[in-house]
């Protein structure tokens, strides 16, 4: 796992303007605290198989609601909301399924994404 460059990454992205907007509050901030961060995990991996990893994902470009779900938040935040923005940002070029390190990838960014809200948010959310 490129943990150092993943880090500087998510850095970067938290100082963009559009990005910095999203935090985990309400009801997703108390989903991503009860569920823990074990099921966090389980849950990106799963949604980002079924609508981000394919060659060519179902509406792309809109297939990530802003809300409903910790992951889709963070997915936004983290700029791994479809395949224009993984490209832009992640360098993962559009048209061709993810593979399985890469996939690692946008899981492990959206985890550390909602671990750090978790921390921030406060016992008051
Ligand atoms: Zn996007």
């Amino acid at each position: 796992m490129m943990t150092d460059d993943l880090d500087a990454l998510l850095q970067r992205l938290a100082r963009q303007r559009f990005r910095a907007r999203f935090h985990l509050r309400g009801r997703e901030l108390e989903t991503a605290r009860t569920r823990g961060h074990d099921t966090m995990r389980r849950h990106a991996a799963e949604l980002i198989e079924r609508r981000l990893a394919p060659a060519e994902p179902t509406n792309d470009g809109r297939q990530t609601p802003y809300r409903g779900h910790p992951v889709f938040v963070a997915q936004h935040a983290t700029a791994t909301c479809c395949r224009t923005c993984l490209h832009r940002w992640h360098g993962i070029p559009p048209g061709r399924a993810l593979d399985g390190a890469e996939r690692a990838r946008v899981v492990e960014a959206i985890c550390r994404w909602i671990e750090r809200e978790c921390g921030r948010a406060g016992t008051a959310g």
